[in-house]
């Protein structure tokens, strides 16, 4: 492990857990990402792998089953996943989403329900907010629950369901229109269980994944869209058993998974810049290796100090988070920074590759097609900053 991205204050479990990762993804991952990725095929055995070391439980408390671990150690194991493939830590972030969302707002049944099964893996989460005509503007969604009897009958389409296939369980976010006084006090989050797979779901009925959708990137985790016709939901998975709450739950997960997505973009720079520093001292030009020309030698020291800056960032968001602080506003600026420097880092380091940058032969031609992922996910760049600037003059407000 190099010198740049260290973290102080770890626990002796924390690095623990880290090296154990770390020799995970360089081990099981690495060695086998880019050809998956050129295959768009679902890694099962990384996959199995990560159940075995316990990763899906990492952060439901031990009274469920899982490991308790912070939203730190988190985001620490999520970066070093990313390095080994970005694909990998998509498997695990909407999963971690939707146990946060359960054990932080769900009743006592659905965490007793869902929690243990979802430590070991056995469950398998996704999260949909996203649908066709709309994914910033949350509040305009259209897809429907209405009450009848012991039941929501739910209708609609929803978009751009990471794991959307694969999963066993989808927090749907619906309109629900009981008398909520704002748009974002009538939506509901409904837990929905089904059964993995493509076209009509044999279990619940009226529920459909047409199947995956094609990406230039982020390959190998499926991409979904979710169709809705008279699904029925038995009241009792009303995330938290109360209507109303939904917009609320669902941002409380985003801006665990904005911390999610800054540790994403650090692993991916980070390996940007392992790949770069390397092939500068292979490649020789005009007597000399590349790594000797000072043009080189300064891309690389940005480069440096990017993976740097977004790596203290992202874990000073997530710290502040685990004191039971507010962080939408150090999350927001985390996830800005780390995907935006991700994206250069990358860039850079494809242009100190030369051509064989373009060459599917070198794996720095798969960042290259993920990084952009990271500016739109949880949030664009620009939804980040209205976050921020709204945060900030909350902050900074002039006395009257
Ligand atoms: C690979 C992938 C996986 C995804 N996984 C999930 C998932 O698991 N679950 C889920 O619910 N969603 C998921 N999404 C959806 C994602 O969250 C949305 O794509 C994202 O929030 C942006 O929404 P949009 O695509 O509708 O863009 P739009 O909201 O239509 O925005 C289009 C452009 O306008 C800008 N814009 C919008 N509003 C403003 C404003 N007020 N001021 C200035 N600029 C603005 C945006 O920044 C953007 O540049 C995924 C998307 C991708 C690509």
């Amino acid at each position: 492990m190099g010198r740049l991205a260290q973290t102080d204050g770890l626990t002796e479990i924390q690095r623990d857990i880290l090296a154990t990762v770390r020799d995970f993804v360089d081990k099981e991952i690495i060695p086998v990402a880019t050809e998956l990725e050129h295959k768009d095929e679902y890694p099962t055995a990384i996959v199995e792998g990560m159940k075995q070391l316990g990763l899906f439980g990492l952060t439901i408390p031990e009274e469920f089953g899982g490991l308790g671990e912070s939203l730190l150690t988190y985001a620490l194991v999520v970066e070093e996943i990313a390095r080994g493939w970005m694909s990998v830590s998509g498997i695990v972030n909407t999963h971690f989403i939707v146990a946060h969302m359960i054990n932080a707002h769900g009743t006592q049944e659905q965490k007793e329900y869902f929690l243990p099964r979802m430590a070991a893996g056995e469950i398998r989460g996704a999260f949909s907010m996203s649908e066709p005509g709309l994914g910033s503007d949350v509040a305009a969604i259209s897809t429907k629950g209405v009450k009848d009897g012991d039941e929501y009958v739910l209708n609609g389409q929803k978009m751009w369901l990471t794991n959307g296939g694969t999963s066993t369980l989808v927090a749907v976010l619906c309109k629900t229109d009981e008398g909520g006084s704002t748009p974002y006090k009538n939506m509901t989050t409904f837990l929905i269980e089904k059964t993995p797979g493509f076209g009509p779901n044999p279990t619940v009925p009226g529920l459909t994944v047409p199947g995956k959708i094609e990406k230039m990137g982020y390959k190998g985790v499926d991409t979904t869209e979710l169709v809705l016709q008279d699904v029925r939901i038995p009241a009792n998975r009303v995330l938290g058993g109360v209507t109303g709450k939904g917009f609320y739950q669902m941002m409380d997960g985003v801006e665990v998974g904005r911390v999610n997505v800054a540790a994403r973009g650090c692993g991916v720079a980070r390996r940007a810049f392992e790949l770069g520093i390397s092939y500068a001292q292979q490649r020789s030009t005009f007597g000399k290796k590349i790594c000797e020309h000072q043009a080189i030698q300064f891309k690389l020291a940005e480069m440096a100090t990017k993976v740097e800056a977004a790596h203290q960032m992202m874990v000073m968001a997530a710290r502040k988070k685990d004191s039971g602080e507010r962080n939408d506003l150090e999350a927001g600026m985390a996830k800005y920074l780390a995907s935006e420097y991700c994206k250069e880092v990358v860039e850079d380091s494809f242009r100190i590759h030369g051509g064989y940058g373009f060459s599917k032969e070198y794996e720095i031609e798969r960042l290259y097609r993920e990084a952009p992922m990271l500016l739109i996910g949880e949030g664009t760049a620009e939804i980040q900053k209205m976050i921020v600037g709204r945060r900030l003059l909350e902050e900074y407000r002039l006395a009257e």
